[in-house]
C-alpha cells in the first residue's frame, strides 16, 4: 500500500515533524509504540520492551496504573476543564498546591501551575526578572545554567539548557543567558584532582564568572541537582556546599531543577534532599503525574512570594500564566499520583534497589567502550569513548551511542543515549529481575556495538 493508505500508523509517520535526525528518520521510520503495562511497552507487531527510560524520565509509576485513569475520568466528568485567570479557581489545583507544599523539600510559599518542564523553567526565569523589577533593581537580570545541564527547550529555557545541539542552530543562547562549567569530574578533572578539588576549582570559576559580570547584574542560578538529559552527571563531593555560599553572598537566586531527579528518582522525594539544597524555587514536572498528562509547576518561598506581593499593584497584574495551568485533570491525576508515591513507598523501593542498579551499572565499567559508569538512586549512565586511556571522544559524536541503544532496542530494552552516553532510569516501580534484564542487555549491546566497531559497521 501506499504510505498515507496504510493500516499501520508507521508508514504515515512522516506526516510528524519529529525531534530527531529527520532524514534518518524519514528513511528508517520510527519504531511505533501502540500500548504500555507496568514497565513494559509493546509495539505493533506486539513485540515487547522494557522501558528502561521511564519514557523520557516520567512515567515513574508504570504503564496501565488504573488508578491513575480512574482519577481522570472522573475528574474529565465533573469539571474537564477551568483556568486560573481573573480571580478564577478550582479546588483540584488548590488541593495539589497544598500537596505540594507539604512535601517540599525546604518551606515553601507557593505554587505557579505550568504544562511543561520548559514552561515551569520560563516560568521560574520570569519570576526571577519580576523578583528583581520588584526590588527596584532592573539591572539584575542575568541568568546562569551550567554547560551539560537541560531545562527545556523553548526559547529561554533553551537558553539555559547549556547542550550545544539545542543551541548552535537556532541562534541560542538569547543574551543575558550565561553557562558555568559542567560538573563532570571525569571528564573535565585535571590529572590527580580529586572530586573535591575539582568542586572547589569550579566553585572559583563561578566567583570568577559572578566578578566579571558583576553581581548586580545576576538574578538567578539554575542547576538540577544531577544533571539527567546532558548524560547523567553526578555532582563532584561538596560541589553544592561550596556554589550555595557564592549565590547567598552575592544575592542570587538559586532556583533548583527537580524536573528529572523530584519524586523519587535518587532514592529522596527531592534531589534537594540528597545534596542539602536550599533553593528559592523549585522546578517540577514528569514524575508529578507520572506522565500521564501534562504538568508542572514551579514552588517559590516567601522571599520571591512577598517582593511580588508588594509590587503586585504598582506594577499591574503578573502578565503570565498558560490556559491549562492547574488544568483540573492534570491536577486530579497528578494527586493521585502523589497518593501512589505514597501507598507504593516509591522511595523505599528506590532505596533497596539502587544499590542493585548502581552494582550493575558498575559492572560495565571495564568494557573496553566504557570510559565511565556512573550513576546514583535510578539513573545510570555509561559514556562511551574511543580511547579507554585517553578518554577521546568517538569522531561523529552521537553514532556509537545510537548504535548502543539500537542493539538494547533489538534485545527488546528501551534505553536512551545522550551523545555517547547511554543511560537508564527505570520506572520506579521496577523490581529486581527488571533491573538484571537491562544490564544484561546492555552488556550483549555493548559487545555488539563494539563487535561493529571492529567490523567497521556504522549507521
Ligand atoms: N528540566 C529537566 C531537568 C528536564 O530533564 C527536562 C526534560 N527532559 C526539562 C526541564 C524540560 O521539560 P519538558 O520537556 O517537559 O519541557
Amino acid at each position: 500500500p501506499s504510505p498515507a493508505n496504510s493500516d499501520s500508523a508507521r508508514d504515515r509517520a512522516g506526516v510528524i515533524h519529529p525531534m530527531t535526525d529527520l532524514q534518518r528518520h524519514d528513511r528508517e521510520g520510527p519504531l511505533l509504540i501502540t500500548r504500555g503495562d507496568g514497565v513494559m511497552v509493546y509495539d505493533e507487531d506486539g513485540k515487547a520492551y522494557i522501558e528502561g527510560v521511564s519514557g523520557l524520565w516520567s512515567v515513574s509509576l508504570g504503564f496501565a496504573q488504573k488508578r491513575l485513569a480512574d482519577a481522570a475520568y472522573r475528574q474529565l466528568m465533573e469539571l474537564p476543564s477551568y483556568h486560573l485567570f481573573r480571580h478564577k479557581s478550582h479546588p483540584k489545583a488548590i488541593e495539589l498546591a497544598e500537596r505540594l507544599l507539604g512535601i517540599a523539600p525546604v518551606p515553601m510559599s507557593k505554587v505557579f501551575f505550568a504544562n511543561s518542564g520548559s514552561e515551569a523553567n520560563d516560568t521560574a526565569i520570569k519570576l526571577a526578572w519580576y523578583y528583581n523589577n520588584a526590588r527596584g533593581r532592573p539591572e539584575k537580570k542575568k541568568i546562569i545554567g551550567r554547560i551539560g545541564g537541560y531545562h527545556g527547550i523553548t526559547v529561554a529555557s533553551g537558553s539555559l539548557t547549556g547542550l550545544a545541539r539545542n543551541h548552535a542552530d537556532f541562534d541560542l543562547p538569547l543574551p543575558r543567558f550565561l553557562h558555568a562549567d559542567c560538573p563532570s569530574h571525569w571528564r573535565y578533572g585535571l590529572p590527580g584532582e580529586s572530586e573535591a578539588d575539582y568542586a572547589a576549582r569550579l566553585a572559583a570559576n563561578l566567583e570568577a564568572l559572578i566578578l566579571r559580570e558583576g553581581p548586580e547584574t545576576i538574578a538567578a542560578f539554575f542547576a538540577e541537582p544531577v544533571i539527567g538529559s546532558g548524560g547523567v552527571i553526578v555532582p563532584p563531593r561538596g560541589y553544592f556546599d561550596l556554589i550555595q555560599p557564592l549565590l547567598k553572598k552575592y544575592d542570587i537566586l538559586f532556583v533548583a531543577d527537580e524536573v528529572i531527579c523530584g519524586f523519587g528518582r535518587l532514592g529522596a522525594m527531592f534531589g534537594c534532599q540528597v545534596y542539602g539544597l536550599e533553593p528559592d524555587m523549585i522546578a517540577i514536572a514528569k514524575g508529578l503525574s507520572s506522565g500521564y498528562v501534562p504538568i508542572s509547576a514551579v514552588m517559590m518561598n516567601a522571599k520571591i512570594w512577598d517582593a511580588c506581593y508588594a509590587q503586585s499593584g504598582k506594577l499591574g497584574v503578573f502578565g503570565h500564566g498558560f490556559t491549562y495551568s492547574g488544568h483540573p485533570v492534570a491536577a486530579a491525576v497528578a494527586l493521585e499520583a502523589l497518593d501512589l508515591y505514597e501507598e507504593f513507598d516509591i522511595v523505599g523501593n528506590v532505596q533497596r534497589l539502587a544499590p542493585v542498579l548502581q552494582a550493575g551499572v558498575q559492572s560495565l565499567a571495564g568494557h573496553p567502550l566504557v570510559g565511565e559508569a556512573r550513576g546514583i538512586g535510578f539513573l545510570g549512565g555509561w559514556e562511551l569513548v574511543s580511547d579507554k586511556a585517553t578518554k577521546a571522544p568517538f569522531p561523529s559524536p552521537g553514532m556509537v551511542g545510537l548504535m548502543a541503544e539500537r542493539h538494547c532496542q533489538a534485545r527488546g530494552v528501551i534505553l536512551r543515549a545522550l551523545g555517547d552516553t547511554l543511560t537508564t532510569a527505570p520506572p520506579l516501580v521496577a523490581t529486581a529481575d527488571d533491573i538484571a534484564r537491562i544490564i544484561a542487555v546492555v552488556g550483549e549491546a555493548l559487545d555488539a556495538t563494539h563487535a561493529d566497531l571492529q567490523a567497521g559497521v556504522t549507521i
